[in-house]
């Protein structure tokens, strides 16, 4: 049984789960400055509540084994997903400083938990050749048709006030630390939204309420 001394730090457990934002409500809006690359996992729904990381996601190998893609190759069908099948969903973590959260100034590190459809977006941004670490963003969540589920808008360049810069170099920091615990292979989740947003395309914690504990809470 491994102990630990009150002032050590275990790995993959130092991070507080606060540290996590989500858009969890319609209308929820958030103004951020990514400070570092994202991490991004690939789960696979496997119960009602329950998802799985796809491993080939984890290693970057479609060689890898895992049961629950090669389910979706061969059509199965999933009673878990509305989409009925089974392949997996990416999910997106981005380390960032929160400038503004529904209106309310932040000023704080946090990681940015969101969906494929946020990404796409920011990446578009990227191809076009926006220095992304540079603007400002603001994502809001307004629901209905996947195209306009989020709005994301890029913003002028604000730099970081020296205190934004403390945080961002600590989220840098205790995002390697988390990296580990959100590769972990299974989490509880709360039960798929009911919007009608294609496999691959969900947001996280689309039904779940409220902040805290987001890492039990979140369906990722
Ligand atoms: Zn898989």
């Amino acid at each position: 049984m491994p102990t630990v001394d009150y002032n050590e730090d275990i790995e993959g457990m130092t991070v507080f789960k606060s540290q996590f934002i989500g858009l969890r409500e319609k209308g929820d809006k958030i103004k951020f400055k990514i400070v570092d690359k994202a991490f991004y996992v690939g789960k696979h729904w496997i119960g009602e509540k329950q998802t799985v990381n796809c491993s080939r996601v984890a290693t970057g190998d479609k060689n890898e084994p895992c049961e629950w893609c090669e389910k979706a190759e061969q059509g199965l069908e999933n009673p878990y997903h509305r989409s009925k099948k089974y392949d997996y969903g990416l999910q997106f973590y981005y380390p960032i400083v929160t400038r503004e959260f529904n209106g309310k100034k932040i000023g704080e590190g946090a990681i940015f938990q969101t969906s494929q459809l946020v990404h796409n977006r920011i990446k578009e941004e990227a191809a076009a050749g926006i220095d992304i670490y540079k603007s400002d963003w603001m994502v809001t969540r307004n629901e209905g048709k996947p195209a306009s589920y989020y709005s994301v808008i890029r913003l002028d360049p604000v730099p970081l006030s020296v205190e934004e810069q403390k945080e961002a170099k600590q989220i840098k920091e205790d995002f390697e630390k988390l990296k580990p615990s959100l590769e972990g292979k299974e989490s509880k989740m709360a039960p798929p939204a009911e919007e009608e947003i294609p496999l691959g395309e969900e947001a996280p914690g689309e039904s779940a309420k409220g902040g805290g504990d987001l890492l039990d809470d979140l369906p990722f």
